[in-house]
């Protein structure tokens, strides 16, 4: 068996210490002679597995006392609307600032819409979503409910590499393709959320880290299983959680903390991404266009000069163990995603592999 360097962009590479040991503890759980999966989410082991997935991710995050940490299901997207659903209750005549980057900000926004007035504080779009509008210019309305915007635009490949300050009104964060990625201070947000299946696991779990004093404001119509407030008091197990994907992401948070905890990861990742640009940018044959202080470290879309290259490319990549290089089907090209398991020996070959093909048909 050979491991291929696998740049998918989600469900995405796990890391292979991980893997094995999910394997090795597949049929046998804690010497129980069954499968974490086949025990009930209210046995006292799988709680004290999940009570501990969720102190590791805390003590990652530094998530302060007075934040919620919430397993939930439905990816992103369903955040997408119960953001509003949770935080908008309690307004007369709820408006959202939402800040346009890229795909996953603009979905976001529509979904926004359907509950509340959006204003469009800024949009990259007239930038061809390459670059962040200047904070200077950002019309931000002092009513706002709450800011939203999307710090890694996965599609994209734009990244902010600052917090917006958004004084006192809440500021929330699709974070899908970035947490853990490097440290951030949770302090500066009201509430995080991310689909697992980037960075933190594989499908089928959502986080939420949130304020507590945000968890009042639920609008009445709310499923149950989709209140904050509810999933909160009953340890994220109102109903039967995807215990899985629960373990899977708890063993990668013991695995960060092997590696050294976020600020390792940070140097990894900028390091990385760093080297990757800079051979992009140093060549004439690949192209990345972002603005260089805007790129993500995660996701780094390229395109090839000539774009009936791009099929070859893709098929020589494979046959060298560099798997799902194809871009997002709505920008073509290519996206390389390196996220926290994509280790540097894999944008190394990538790297070559890269440079070999620009020799041969550049
Ligand atoms: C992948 C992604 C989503 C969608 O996630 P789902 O879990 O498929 O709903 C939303 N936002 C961002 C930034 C993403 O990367």
């Amino acid at each position: 068996m050979t491991r291929a360097f696998n740049f998918c962009a989600g469900p995405a590479a796990l890391p292979d210490e991980v893997l094995l040991q999910a394997q090795a503890e597949l049929l046998d759980w804690q010497q129980r002679g069954i499968s974490v999966m086949e025990i009930s989410h209210r046995h006292a082991a799988f709680e004290t597995m999940a009570a501990e997935a969720e102190q590791d991710l805390r003590d990652l995050l530094q998530v302060p006392d007075d934040y919620a940490v919430l397993f939930m299901q439905g990816g992103a997207t369903a955040q997408f609307s119960l953001i509003p659903m949770n935080l908008l209750g309690k307004e007369a005549s709820p408006l959202v600032a939402c800040v346009n980057t890229g795909i996953w900000s603009n979905k976001a926004t529509a979904e926004a819409a359907r509950y509340a007035k959006t204003h469009i504080v800024a949009d990259a779009q007239g930038f061809q979503n390459t670059t962040i509008p200047p904070m200077t210019e950002w019309d931000i309305p002092a009513q706002a409910s709450y800011l939203q915007y999307t710090p890694n635009e996965t599609i994209g490949g734009l990244e902010f590499h600052f917090v917006p300050e958004v004084e006192s009104i809440p500021l929330v964060a699709d974070m899908s393709s970035t947490l853990l990625s490097r440290p951030i201070d949770v302090s500066k947000f009201a509430l995080i959320y991310a689909g697992a299946q980037k960075n933190i696991g594989p499908a089928g779990i959502t986080l939420v880290i949130v304020r507590k004093d945000l968890l009042d404001r639920v609008m009445p119509s709310t499923p149950s299983v989709f209140n904050y407030q509810r999933i909160a008091d009953n340890g994220s197990m109102l109903n039967t959680p995807p215990t899985f994907a629960w373990y899977l992401s708890g063993l990668v948070f013991k695995w960060l903390k092997r590696q050294g905890g976020l600020t390792a990861m940070a140097e990894i990742n900028e390091r990385k991404a760093t080297k990757l640009y800079r051979f992009i940018d140093e060549s004439d044959f690949y192209h990345n266009p972002i603005d260089p202080d805007c790129r993500s470290w995660m996701n780094v879309p390229f395109t090839l000069k000539d774009d009936t290259l791009d099929a070859r490319f893709l098929q020589e990549a494979e046959a060298n163990k560099l798997m799902n290089l194809k871009g997002h089907r709505s920008v073509g090209g290519m996206r390389a995603s390196i996220y926290n398991a994509v280790p540097e020996q894999a944008v190394d070959a990538l790297i070559t592999f890269m440079k070999d093909f620009e020799k041969r048909c550049g």
